[in-house]
């Protein structure tokens, strides 16, 4: 098979090879990969800015069918259309693996940066992690499920309830599945702000939700009768996106940190997040209780959504990542079986 592998450390160091089709150990499955997505971590990986066990083949969101297993497996699992949790290799005796979060286990390897991923035509992970997804779920949506679970992880953290108004900073793919999660979650309001208008905004306001890039305190104003947004998530990560989040915040309210900055500090205006007596929480990755929501969001959410990705054949990679890093798409697939005319 077909494998978009990081070959070594260092910047680049990123090729197509040719890999054997995986043989999953007792308890593992292969999968074969309909849609894997490409996110800000597969871009960091390829800079050398993410930590990774070379050589791998990348590719940690994918969707795809279960084709072989080990020994032990679920008989009724062979030919399901899956979506995978990458904690794979969590230690399972941890800490935090012994609380639900092995996620957070610091011996975790997830597929496409710890084990080998699904930038290929198979990927094996262990059954454990396997979700089973709806008919109603189309491949090119049930392949954002885990960006999705992110979302939900981080929104059950800033405790969103139904009637909320919530502004969600920064319109990148995991900002407009934060706005989706929200509204299947009851908000009354969700309001999504950019920098500037761009595809991604205009995108979500095709979702039905507000937009804004100046005048949003003007806007959240107008919609809470003053208070300001019960809950903002910041999906930017960006000093400036932080400090329009806190301006929008009410008194009490939470604010939700899921954007990496990229830096080794975010200057925050500090005293206006005490003075409001702000509930901050950070989150990372996906919770495995957050994935059977993410896939039921999604399935309600579908119609309209497999407009939000677009599809790549593997071969042709490196215009993917070049969208993805110039936000010329949302979100990028590869399709590990399309032959190079596509
Ligand atoms: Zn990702
Ligand atoms: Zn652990």
């Amino acid at each position: 098979m077909l494998a978009l592998v990081k070959t070594a450390r260092g910047d680049g160091n990123v090729r197509l090879e040719e890999r054997p089709i995986p043989i999953p150990a007792p308890g593992w499955v292969s999968i074969a990969v309909r849609y894997a997505g490409i996110c800000g971590t597969d871009l960091h990986i390829l800079h050398d800015h993410f930590p990774y066990w070379p050589p791998v083949v990348m590719g940690h969101e994918f969707c795809g069918t279960v084709e072989t297993m080990g020994d032990g497996v679920d008989p009724t699992m062979l030919g399901a259309r899956v979506v995978c949790e990458p904690h794979s290799l969590a230690c399972g005796t941890c800490h935090l693996c012994r609380r639900g979060f092995a996620e957070l286990c610091a011996a975790k390897r997830s597929p496409g940066w710890g084990i080998d991923g699904a930038f290929a035509g198979n990927v094996a992970m262990p059954a454990h992690l396997l979700h089973r997804i709806p008919d109603a779920l189309s491949d090119r949506v049930a392949a954002l499920t885990e960006p999705m679970a992110v979302a939900v992880t981080a929104l059950a953290r800033g405790r969103v309830e139904a009637g909320d108004t919530v502004v969600v900073v920064g319109p990148g793919p995991v900002g407009i599945l934060c706005a989706i999660a929200v509204r299947a979650m009851g908000a009354a309001h969700v309001l999504v702000v950019g920098r500037s208008a761009s595809d991604r905004l205009r995108f979500a306001a095709t979702l039905g939700f507000a937009t804004a890039t100046d005048g949003a305190v003007d806007l959240v104003t107008e919609l809470t009768a003053g208070r300001g947004a019960d809950v903002v998530v910041d999906a930017s990560g960006s000093a400036e996106a932080i400090t329009t989040a806190l301006a929008l915040v009410r008194r009490r309210g939470r604010f939700v940190a899921i954007g990496m900055s990229g830096r080794a500090t975010v200057p925050v205006p500090w005293d206006l997040a005490i003075t409001r007596a702000v509930d901050m929480t950070f989150s990372m990755s996906s919770n495995g209780a957050a994935w059977d929501p993410a896939i039921s969001i999604l399935a309600r959410s579908a119609p309209g959504l497999d407009a939000m990705s677009t599809v790549f054949p593997l071969l042709a990679w490196e215009a993917a990542f070049a969208a993805v890093a110039d936000r010329t798409v949302i979100k990028a697939l590869v399709d590990p079986r399309a032959g190079p005319e596509r």
